[in-house]
């Protein structure tokens, strides 16, 4: 069966876009630890990091590294902390978060941000990706 994430990438399931390429898909997390807590997927559905080729996961790393620094330019933050976890979603996902403190990166504290913020976080983020 299609991951979630698969049926974002196919556009059966809505997210908001912040960049793609051929092969990968970046999109705000829906349930963020901070504004602007970005996904960044294979459009292959694999499981785990550790499974992808070692030219896939370098290709996915250039991409996130383009991705972080959209962010990077679009909110104000002490820095871009990056995460591999995947117990909930069975499909690779590197979270990109901006913290400001660990407990930024931690799951357990959510931001709540409405349709209006995350359309802005988005199409702020999409206009800075190289
Ligand atoms: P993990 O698998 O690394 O533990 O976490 C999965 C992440 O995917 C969580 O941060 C969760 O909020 C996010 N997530 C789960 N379902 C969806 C969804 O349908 N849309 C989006 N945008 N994010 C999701």
């Amino acid at each position: 069966m299609a991951s979630i994430f698969t049926k974002i990438v196919s556009g059966e399931i809505p997210s908001y876009k912040v960049a793609e390429n051929e092969e990968f898909y970046a999109f705000l997390d829906i349930n963020p630890n901070a504004k602007g807590h970005t996904l960044v997927i294979p459009k292959k559905e694999e499981n785990k990091l550790f499974d992808l080729s070692k030219e896939e996961y370098n290709r996915l790393m250039d991409f996130s590294y383009d991705v972080a620094k959209a962010i990077e330019k679009t909110i104000p933050c002490e820095r871009i902390g990056m995460s591999v976890i995947g117990l909930e979603v069975p499909h690779v996902h590197v979270h990109l978060i901006p913290i400001n403190e660990m407990d930024d990166m931690r799951f357990t504290r959510k931001a709540k941000l409405s349709n209006e913020e995350f359309v802005s976080l988005a199409e702020g983020i999409a206009a800075n990706f190289a």
